[in-house]
């Protein structure tokens, strides 16, 4: 199998498998498509992902075959542009790029100007006749390969060159000339030999073999196995390697280099966009050091900026590059993320992917392009991540709040964000994780701030611009960002920040607004989202596409009112426990758990009924005419049991009976492992007085709500954590009784379902025997995940991120749905079920269903709904209709 593929030059591009970004990476796989659309692309190679697998297996050695098809590949690139690598008279320079299926922060990025040494130095010196430039691309090769291939600290070459223009006296780069270069490049060979123990490698070849392993090396570095954590990227992928012809941006002022976007990444408008910098390599724009101009003219107006866009400043190459990106939106038909340079006034393109964008921009840009044709609705709905509309489903800043405005920074990744500012990612992990939301604030972020980023409401930087790490990082994670603030200046050392004439410290509140750019002092308020415009029209599109229903877990009428408006079609879950949580409702349930007898028990759920049945009719009245599933009493003790002195004062008050004695019963109570204890249908069986009143009081709310305005609910009334058919018959039979008794008493009837959960697994396993029983069943997947796994709901935090490093699991079980073993529990549970009753309802309400891959697998099975939070609705309806694409195919 070939591990190597040229591209660019007069290289075939016809191998399927260079295209594939499975095996060449994402950078890899586009680089060869354009190349084979003709666009300019500078001649190179790629590595396979799957040489880098194999390397990392071998461990961390290189095949002799893949040495022979590299030196083939890299006289290709000679061949293509003239000159040869090594050579001193007029050497050939390449860059060496990660680059793994999809773009992946934390690994190694670049080096540039490989090739470079004491004697090629001078060749380029000669053929460029710029000595300049020729000295500055050596030093910052040495800088680069320092930094990321030999692991030596970049701050010790960056001193360096602060100290050299502090004593000569100059602000910017550009004033350094030829010489300063050649004695910085000194000093700075000096500090490798120094840290490193040897001389800066001389050898081309050991350049570019150091290289290649600096990048596969760099798939398993921390940084990258957090990524591939937090963003659920398989660990066995692998990163290919592009060496590509060195084309230079910083070649005079007929040279450019930049990056750009089709479309607007963070609003959808369709305008160029991005940033540029003449007389510059690609790293200065991204590093943020010097501040990119804009490159269109309107884009540079709106801004307010003097500086000259690329339109004005050249518009030669500006010109070709809008027919580039022209050309690479209607080839891909998607909003496309470039990187290019412009070389003595040609444009060359080193990059294109499809661009990170916001959900907000998600959405305008794929209905658009439905509007452009160049999609269809199907393509649409399948473009839009489901977890990304998260985004848009929380809260945005009141704009009737007043607003003291600290600063603005460029509106980098839109929302809102408020909390306590913390200096350095590990500080806002270590207050996230206690609970409380922080702001992150830093001079401009770099990898090694992920794990901060994700913790952090988020994130506000002084410097960078519009595609600075910050921004393209936040807008990935839906994070809001304020990046480039200039007025934002940081003391690490007394952990204070000053903004404008303000002094605060860590610890303090401010609230961000990313779509302005607004930096505010204290928590400004916020309002709830609208679910109109693109985000209908595409909910719209993907109902039409879905064949599962989706409801909600819900048991307040505020929730399922705001179910409703995400587009909830009924209730797969009220958990009927929650409803006791109150203060207020608290003290009669505990009075019922610790009562010593039915006649206690009788009293306490005495007190009860009026409150449930109230619930229940502003619940149905909300949902009129929908599916309610309403579960019965399934109260884990611990979580009701007293333990507090003035909780069982106010006990002993309310009962007259003393302390001592409820204490003594409560004692009694206490189980060792209550989440396999007396709580579910056992509870029901033991003391059935407590599942009669709950049904008493859903079907008297039933019947006065179909009284009040002759639209009920369907009650699907819920037997939890059942193992047996005869727990589930006696209950039933309960169910019943209660039904008739009420229905004779209002002179009504109404239509409801008695089903069960699947939540353990001799219930999955017996499903056939349980649906005799059974109008429904819902899968609980939580207490299946638990009972199947042998692993505590409550206690898995503490071991299952290492687990999942190691790929122990692919995801957390908890979060997603382990399909190959729980699921083969579901998957036999609906097969029983359906031999037994055919028209068996099947559902999901575990918090799997409002996971987009869980939702998957439970339209392969063929369940009739999924059940998610309120929030996470809009997100099942996407999902259930990316599912039912996927199965439709
Ligand atoms: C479940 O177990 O999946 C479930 C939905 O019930 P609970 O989370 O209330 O135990
Ligand atoms: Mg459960």
């Amino acid at each position: 199998m070939q591990t190597v593929y040229p591209f660019g030059g007069n290289a075939p591009h016809d191998d399927p498998r260079q295209r594939d970004k499975t095996v060449t990476g994402g950078k890899g796989a586009n680089l060869a498509e354009m190349a084979s659309i003709g666009l300019p692309v500078p001649p190179g190679f790629t590595i396979t992902t799957e040489e880098c697998v194999r390397y990392l297996q071998a461990g961390e050695s290189f095949r002799d075959e893949l040495k022979a098809e590299v030196a083939k590949a890299l006289t290709h690139i000679e061949a293509a542009v003239g000159k040869r690598f090594g050579d001193a008279a007029d050497p050939m320079l390449v860059s060496v790029r990660s680059g793994a299926r999809v773009s992946m922060p934390g690994m190694m990025d670049t080096v540039l100007n490989l090739g470079l040494n004491d004697a090629t130095v001078e060749g380029l010196a000669n053929t460029s006749e710029d000595e300049r430039f020729a000295w500055d691309s050596y030093r910052r090769f040495i800088q680069m390969y320092s930094d990321v291939v030999l692991g030596l600290d970049h701050g010790l070459f960056e001193e360096a060159l602060e100290i050299v223009k502090e004593d000569n006296g100059f602000y910017a780069d550009t004033e350094l000339s030829a010489d300063d270069w050649r004695s910085i490049v000194g000093q700075f060979k000096g500090i490798v030999e120094e840290e490193w123990g040897k001389p800066f490698p001389q050898d081309v070849h050991e350049q570019l073999w150091g290289a290649i392993r600096a990048v596969f090396d760099s798939w398993d570095s921390d940084r990258a196995k957090v990524y591939r954590r937090l963003n659920d990227i398989p660990g066995d992928w692998g990163t290919a390697v592009n060496v590509q012809a060195m084309v230079f941006g910083n070649m005079g002022d007929t040279s450019a280099t930049g990056v750009a976007f089709t479309r607007d990444p963070a609003t959808g408008v369709r305008a160029y966009y991005g940033e540029y910098l003449i007389n510059a390599q690609g790293e200065d724009v991204v590093a943020g050091i010097r501040t990119p101009q804009y490159l269109t003219h309107a884009a540079r107006e709106a801004a307010g900026a003097k500086a000259p866009s690329m339109e004005e400043a050249m518009p030669g190459a500006y010109g070709e590059l809008a027919r580039v990106f022209d050309l690479l939106e209607a080839h891909y038909k998607d909003m496309q993320d470039i990187e290019f340079t412009v070389e003595r006034g040609k444009l060359w393109m080193l990059q294109t992917r499809s661009g990170k964008r916001t959900a907000k921009a998600a959405l305008k840009m794929a209905v658009e392009m439905v509007g452009e044709g160049l999609i269809d609705q199907s393509e649409a709905v399948r473009r839009i991540d489901p977890m990304a509309l998260d985004q848009l489903l929380h809260p945005t800043l009141d704009p009737q709040a007043p607003r003291d405005v600290l600063t603005s920074g460029l509106p980098a990744s839109p929302g809102a964000a408020a909390g306590k500012i913390v200096l350095d990612a590990d500080t806002a992990e270590q207050w996230a994780n206690r609970g409380e939301k922080v702001i992150l604030v830093r001079v401009e972020t770099s990898p090694e701030d992920i794990h901060g980023m994700h913790a952090a409401q988020g994130i506000l930087t002084a410097r960078g611009g519009m595609t600075s790490h910050a921004a393209v990082v936040a807008r990935g994670m839906g994070r809001p960002c304020v990046s480039g603030a200039g007025a934002v200046s940081i003391d690490r050392n007394s952990r204070k920040l000053r903004i404008g004439s303000h002094e605060l410290s860590e610890g303090d509140e401010i609230t961000l607004d990313g779509t302005t750019g607004q930096v505010m002092l204290g928590i400004v308020p916020t309002v709830e989202p609208e679910l109109v415009g693109d985000f209908g029209t595409l909910m719209v599109w993907a109902d039409e596409l879905r064949r599962m229903r989706v409801r909600t877990n819900a048991e307040t009428p505020e929730d399922c009112r705001m179910a409703r408006q995400f587009g909830a079609e009924g209730i797969g879950l009220c958990r009927t426990e929650h409803m006791f949580f109150e203060a207020s409702r608290i003290s009669a349930v505990r009075q019922m758990i610790l009562a010593e007898d039915e006649a206690g028990r009788r009293r306490a759920l005495a007190q009860l009924l009026p409150e449930q049945r109230a619930d229940f009719t502003a619940i149905f009245e909300v949902m009129a005419g929908l599916p309610c599933t309403i579960r019965l009493l399934d109260p884990p003790l611990h979580e009701f049991l007293p333990t507090r002195d003035e909780e069982f004062a106010e006990l002993s008050d309310a009962t007259g009976l003393g302390v001592d004695h409820l204490r003594r019963r409560a004692d009694e109570l206490h189980e060792f492992n209550p989440m396999l204890g007396h709580r579910g249908c056992r509870l029901g069986i033991t003391y059935p007085e407590i599942y009669e009143m709950q049904a008493r009081a859903i079907f008297e709310a039933v019947c006065d709500v179909q009284a009040a305005s002759g639209k009920a609910p369907l009650p699907e009334i819920m037997i939890p954590l059942v193992a047996t058919r005869r727990e589930l018959a006696i209950l039933k039979a309960l169910i019943d009784r209660v039904a008739e008794e009420v229905f004779t008493e209002k002179g009504a009837r109404v239509d409801y379902l008695v089903g069960t959960m699947i939540e353990l697994p001799r219930a999955a396993l017996m499903a056939g025997d349980i649906a005799q029983e059974a109008a429904f069943f819902s899968f609980g997947t939580n207490d299946l995940t638990q009972t199947t796994l042998g692993v505590s709901r409550d206690d898995s935090a503490r071991f299952l991120a290492p687990y999942v490093d190691k790929g122990i699991f692919p995801r957390d079980p908890f979060v997603s749905l382990d399909i190959e073993g729980v699921g083969q529990l579901v998957e036999l549970a609906a097969e029983r079920g359906r031999a037994t009753r055919t028209e068996i309802k099947l559902g999901i309400c575990g918090e799997h269903g409002g996971d987009p891959a869980s939702i998957a697998f439970c339209e392969q099975v063929g369940l009739d709904y999924v059940s998610a939070s309120p929030y996470r609705v809009p997100i099942a309806r996407l999902a259930a209709a990316q599912a039912g694409l996927a199965a439709g195919k």
